[in-house]
């Protein structure tokens, strides 16, 4: 009975996203958020058919877990769900809360859903966001081309909800990095090594070298 309760987690950050690829600015909010709010685990969520981006072409799902399992298993304290990927048709956000806080190991846990302010600054138009706001604490990172002032125009009931955190804002983009894969520019450096010879040997995101 003791040994199950180790296996609880308190503080559990969650970090949602396409991760199509996953790169250094998920994995710094991630990390930014376990210590300025002494999480105990972050668990990154790769979505799988994604409800915001229909229309956008999207990398496999079971490829942008692969380079999420890949970018995180270095860290004891980041884990990954499948849930999303696994799950048929769209996922929403306060879907995917709802069957986290169903799984044993996060009943107890405190959720602490992470991410930048540029998703941060939609959060009006996801499902249902007044329950997702009162299901976890929001935390969002200042993210580079996102203006506090757009933040600041959120309705006060949604934003005054928000924990945000003030932290360097790292200039990456899933969607820069495929243009830039794509025009033969540099990304060597944008994500862990094995993030992108996975991309180099699966040749993603049409990569010619
Ligand atoms: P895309 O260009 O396709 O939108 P992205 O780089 O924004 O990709 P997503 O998978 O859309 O990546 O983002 C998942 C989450 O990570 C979102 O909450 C997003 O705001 C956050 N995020 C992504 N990149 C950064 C970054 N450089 N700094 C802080 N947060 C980020
Ligand atoms: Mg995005």
């Amino acid at each position: 009975m003791i040994n199950n309760f180790k296996n609880f987690i308190k503080k559990l950050g969650i970090m949602g996203g396409t991760f199509d690829p996953i790169h250094l600015g998920h994995l710094f909010a991630a990390d930014t958020a376990y210590h300025n709010l002494q999480l105990d685990e972050v668990l990154f969520v790769p979505s799988g058919n994604p409800p915001h981006k229909s229309g956008h072409v999207v990398v496999d799902a079971e490829l942008r877990l692969e380079m999420v399992y890949l970018a995180t298993k270095d860290v004891p304290y980041f884990t990954v769900s499948d849930i999303e990927v696994k799950k048929e048709g769209k996922s929403y956000t306060v879907d995917t809360l709802r069957a986290i806080k169903k799984m044993p190991k996060y009943v107890a846990s405190q959720l602490f859903f992470i991410t930048g302010l540029d998703a941060a600054c939609g959060i009006a138009t996801w499902r249902e966001p007044e329950q997702i706001l009162s299901m976890c604490n929001f935390v969002s990172i200042t993210r580079a081309h996102t203006s506090l002032k757009k933040f600041n125009s959120l309705p006060k009931k949604l934003r005054e909800k928000v924990i945000l955190l003030k932290e360097p804002e790292l200039e990456i983009s899933s969607t820069d990095i495929k243009y830039r894969i794509q025009n033969h520019k540099s990304v060597r450096f944008m994500f862990p090594t094995e993030v992108f010879d996975f991309i180099v040997s699966h040749r993603l995101y049409d990569w010619k070298g």
